[in-house]
């Protein structure tokens, strides 16, 4: 070797072998003699990890040094959810630390559940078990003293909206990653969602006692979805455990609570009460059972709540363990009974002053005058207004195209747009090739965000929860017009885009003359309804023969606004009265394109 000092080399925690045999000024074929030398059998199109290549760093005279990860911040993205900024105008002095509230999230059968109850038997205090023996969604344990809340969310079998809407109701999320499956699409779901809601994550590595358990490749993966592990300079804490062993839990609330120091979970218990439906269901026996996380403020029995449309007074307050209690402070699960009715999971819920005052907000809330639905909806049409009024600075976006060679140059531009831009920035979500499913949909509902897809299909499901939630989706086969809308819409000269749509069918059963040139059909009505402002094709041997407005639309002698399937009308067209006994009646109107 020569004299002079050993050169410093800064590998990344994985380096494919060719990479590193170019950094190291060497052939790959010594960097895999070298390798194999050190028991690793590795091809040139393989990776190998930092600790690794930093042997065979060594061996050819350099001294290897980890690179630092600038792990990208947090995307500032999602709606602060009303509750936070709440207690964020709280003043700060009366602000105290109140428990984390923590969900699981992670792919099917990645352990959530089995985690959840792993740490309720294992850290939840024996009380006596009181009126409510089954679980009410949420529950507490004590670590040390703390107090550490989890949402216990129904339905893992599905990525449900329950759960979406969880990480916006909590402060930590504990991302599940089965140790010998991996990052899976619902992880990286699960993280976005996380990400959408400002809501930090820890990894539980799950599954650790399995053989096939493979940390190293999963702590990889994780770097890749932007969850670079603590012990590479990132900034998430990736803990190991095994639900079914019971191995971790500690270290894994040890995490929670670390996190919960830095970020401070506060609330102000003489504040203002809100929180978060977590679940609610009608009982047989005692009426509406809602499971709410109180989030700001102590609530007491008695005090008269109003949980989105639902409210009443307090009959009666039980603690997790299903105990009757009488007053709970800030994140605490409780479950309430007293509801006129059963409100949304994911509602707000507040204290009002009485029924009366609950009952005049659900007026207001009915009339329009408050629209405060839990999932606003966004559309590209209402951006420029939601900018001008300063409801938002940032335009969400999930994109989705059919190859990697189009979502590439489609990401790209919009960062270009975003970034001429002054007022307004394009924040994109999510980028994946493939059709738009659910789950975009479900993202972009909880975000705040619009779907746009490129030479890609929606599949029903997704179509209907578009339709439910009121998700705008735009589809597109050519990416400047896609550019240009997006541009257009941050300027506030979108023009909404047009379909016609289908509403009703009729037959013509016979032809009469009204006037001297005027001939109106008479018509049995075969499906949907008949509009009189709509417009009408004629079909004759499925040929379209006409296209125009209607004249006239009777049922018997009267004119009518509508008629219904299975009735019969007449019909007069504005220009034309060439109708024969037969013909198909297509009424259309058009109408702004929701989907
Ligand atoms: P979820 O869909 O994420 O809620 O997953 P579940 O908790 O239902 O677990 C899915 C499967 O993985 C079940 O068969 C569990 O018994 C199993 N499982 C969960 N945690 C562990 C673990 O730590 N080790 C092993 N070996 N199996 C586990």
């Amino acid at each position: 070797m020569s004299d002079i000092e050993n050169k410093i080399i800064i590998l990344p925690y994985s380096i494919g072998v060719r990479d590193l045999a170019e950094k190291l000024e060497a052939s790959p074929i010594e960097v895999i003699k070298v390798l194999m030398a050190n028991g690793v059998m590795a091809s040139i199109n393989q990776s190998v990890d930092f600790d690794t290549a930093a042997v065979v760093a060594s061996e050819l005279g350099f001294e290897p040094e980890l690179e630092k990860i600038e792990e990208e911040k947090p995307k500032d993205v999602g709606e602060v959810p009303l509750w936070r900024k709440m207690i964020e105008d709280e003043d700060e002095a009366d602000l105290e630390l109140r428990p984390p509230v923590v969900t699981m999230l992670g792919h099917v059968d990645h352990g959530k559940t089995s985690l959840l109850d792993a740490i309720r038997e294992t850290n939840v205090a024996g009380g006596e078990e009181g009126g409510i023996t089954q679980g009410i969604g949420a529950y507490q344990v004590e670590h040390h003293g703390r107090k550490i809340t989890f949402l216990d969310t129904p339905g893992h079998a599905a990525f449900t909206s329950m759960r979406a809407r969880g990480a916006q109701g909590a402060d930590i999320v504990v991302l599940v990653v089965a140790a010998d499956d991996g990052v899976m699409p619902q992880t990286k779901e699960a993280a976005n969602h996380a990400k959408a809601a400002r809501v930090p994550i820890v990894v539980a590595l799950n599954k650790m006692d399995l053989p096939s358990a493979n940390p190293e490749l999963v702590k990889k993966q994780l770097a890749e979805i932007e969850l670079v592990p603590d012990e590479w300079e990132g900034d998430t804490m990736v803990v190991p455990v095994s639900a079914t062993k019971k191995q971790g839990l500690d270290d894994l609330m040890e995490a929670i609570l670390l996190i919960a120091d830095n970020k401070e979970i506060k609330a102000n218990p003489d504040g203002d009460v809100l929180g978060t439906v977590v679940e609610a269901e009608l009982d047989r026996f005692r009426g509406v059972m809602a499971t709410l996380l109180l989030q700001n403020g102590t609530i007491e029995l008695g005090d008269t709540i109003l949980a989105g449309k639902a409210h009443g007074r307090i009959k009666a307050m039980f603690d997790y363990r299903g105990n009757r209690i009488e007053k709970a402070g800030p994140s605490t699960p409780i479950a309430v009974m007293g509801l006129n009715d059963v409100p949304h999971a994911g509602d707000l819920f507040r204290v009002v002053e009485s029924e009366k005052e609950a009952r005049a907000i659900v007026d207001d809330i009915e009339s329009g005058e408050e629209t405060k639905s839990s999932v606003p909806k966004v559309s590209l049409e209402d951006l420029f207004e939601r900018l001008q009024a300063g409801e938002t600075q940032e335009l969400r976006l999930i994109v989705k195209a059919d190859v990697q060679g189009s979502l590439e140059p489609i990401v790209n531009s919009l960062k270009e747009l975003g970034e001429k831009q002054k007022d307004v920035s394009i924040l994109i979500l999510h980028q994946e090739t493939g059709n738009i499913t659910e789950s975009d949909v479900m993202l972009a509902a909880a975000s705040e965000a619009i779907v746009i897809g490129f030479a890609v299909e929606a599949d029903n499901a997704a179509k209907r929860l578009a339709e439910a939630e009121g998700v705008s989706v735009r589809q597109y086969t050519i990416i400047y017009r896609l550019i240009e809308d997006i541009e257009r819409a941050l300027k506030g000269m979108l023009e909404p885009e047009l379909v016609e749509k289908t509403i009703g069918k009729a037959n013509v059963l016979a032809t009469f003359t009204v006037s001297k040139f005027k001939v109106a059909a008479g018509c049995r009505v075969i499906d949907g309804e008949i509009r009189r402002n709509g417009k009408i094709r004629v079909i004759r041997n499925n040929n379209e023969i006409f296209t125009g407005e209607i004249g006239s639309l009777k049922r018997g002698k009267d004119d009518v606004r509508e008629v219904r399937e299975g009735f019969e009308c007449g019909i007069a067209l504005k220009q034309f009265h060439d109708f024969k006994e037969g013909d198909l009646l297509e009424c259309f109107v058009i109408e702004e394109k929701a989907f």
